[in-house]
């Protein structure tokens, strides 16, 4: 509708709403009705007028919002979405779409390491060459990873739009779910991750590989054909693939969910339970599901040494995880300085731009060789 309209198309909307107020006899039965609306007040051609009434809609709730409206200027993001969603499977072919890799850090092989307070670069070159993250900071403190062992990495998916730059991972796979895509993008980051992990395992690197699993995912066995497909595609190595749960209070059925995960355990990979402690995952997932890992949230890793109660949730999961016989990761450690007290309270792995910023697969591999190198280096 054009914008000079707009009051008077609420008018006329309110007014169907009321007709639908009261409930509508069906074949002798009483039925309530709910119904919204969602409305472009915008100019431009007709699918996009179309598209941005319907992200309005998607929008809408029949409690508080129930007429929605799309105007310039408030459009251009739900319009943006909807041009998101159609434009996933082309982005995955143009190459748009990728993964990083986050190094996961071993703390029980404390032999060497050695926490640096003021971390250097190793030289000019080297920082150089191995960059971090395009869509992370430039900090990045490479001693602490030089010093520790590397025991595996997170795939975490980019999308670089060329036009609107880098859209946040949590926004489009929200996007990839409201289009029906997510089986498809977690194929994609599986097999990218995979031919990865194979990459790495061929250069002698036998480091493990995590990719997240939306918990959306656990409601059919679908999955775990895809696992199995995947992994016989780029012959990776299952005992090294962990398959990170995310969301998982959003598991409709724990015991459909338990056998799922029970299936893909016998393939012989790993199940990781992600964002530990915060809304998403509970104590009773944890309990009725088979994981082999828990990552502790951010939330209490970043808090562990100015806030004891943070300090002392961080350590009770990490004693349930040794008492229970399963791995305990702490996320999102930024300051090396807690490294120590990570170390102290029992945390086996850690991750966390203390250590490195997520990389991409080729600066991974450059810094996977660098350290080979340095090894063999410091075997003579
Ligand atoms: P996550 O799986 O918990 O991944 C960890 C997130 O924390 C990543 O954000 C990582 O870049 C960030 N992070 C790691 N260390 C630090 C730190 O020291 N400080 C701070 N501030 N942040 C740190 P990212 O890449 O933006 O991913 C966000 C979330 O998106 C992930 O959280 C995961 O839930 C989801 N995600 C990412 N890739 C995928 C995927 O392929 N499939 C699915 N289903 N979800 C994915
Ligand atoms: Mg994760
Ligand atoms: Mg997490």
């Amino acid at each position: 509708m054009a914008s000079d309209e707009t009051d008077a198309v609420v008018e006329h909307l309110e007014g169907l709403r009321a007709i639908f107020a009261a409930p509508v006899q069906v074949g002798g039965f009483s039925v309530d009705v709910g119904i919204t609306f969602g409305v472009a007040s915008i100019e431009g051609d007709p699918p996009a007028r179309l598209a941005a009434a319907v992200a309005a809609a998607e929008e809408t709730s029949e409690a508080h919002n129930p007429i929605a409206i799309a105007e310039t200027g408030s459009e251009t993001d739900l319009l943006w979405d909807i041009s998101l969603r159609a434009r996933i499977d082309e982005a995955m072919e143009a190459g748009e779409i990728y993964c990083v890799y986050q190094p996961k850090i071993d703390l029980a092989s404390k032999s060497r390491a050695i926490p640096i307070s003021n971390p250097r670069p190793i030289n000019g070159a080297q920082r150089h060459a191995i960059s971090p993250d395009p869509a992370a900071g430039p900090k990045w403190p490479m001693d602490n990873l030089r010093l520790h062992s590397v025991r595996g990495v997170e795939a975490l998916v980019r999308w670089h739009d060329p036009a609107r730059g880098f859209i946040s991972p949590l926004h489009f796979i929200q996007q990839c779910e409201k289009a029906g895509r997510m089986e498809h993008l977690t194929r994609y980051v599986l097999q990218s991750a995979c031919s990865a992990g194979q990459l790495l395992h061929f250069r002698g690197r036998t480091i493990s590989m995590s990719v997240n699993i939306s918990a959306t995912l656990l409601g059919d066995m679908r999955v775990v054909g895809l696992v199995r497909n995947v992994l016989q595609a780029t012959r990776f190595d299952p005992q090294y693939l962990t398959l990170e749960i995310t969301e998982t209070a959003r598991i409709s059925d724990h015991n459909v969910a338990s056998s799922i995960l029970q299936e893909l355990r016998s393939i012989g990979v790993r199940i990781a339970m992600d964002d530990f402690g915060v809304g998403a995952a509970s104590y009773e997932a944890f309990y009725e599901l088979p994981f082999d890992e828990i990552k502790i949230d951010r939330l209490f890793i970043t808090n562990i040494a100015k806030d004891p109660k943070a300090r002392a949730i961080v350590s009770s999961i990490a004693a349930m995880g040794r008492e229970a016989r399963i791995t305990v990761v702490a996320e999102g450690l930024e300051n090396p300085q807690d490294i120590a007290l990570l170390e102290h309270v029992g945390c086996q792995q850690v991750q966390g731009f203390a250590f490195s910023r997520p990389l991409s697969l080729s600066n991974l591999l450059e810094y996977q060789d660098f350290t080979s190198d340095r090894a063999i280096a410091n075997m003579v």
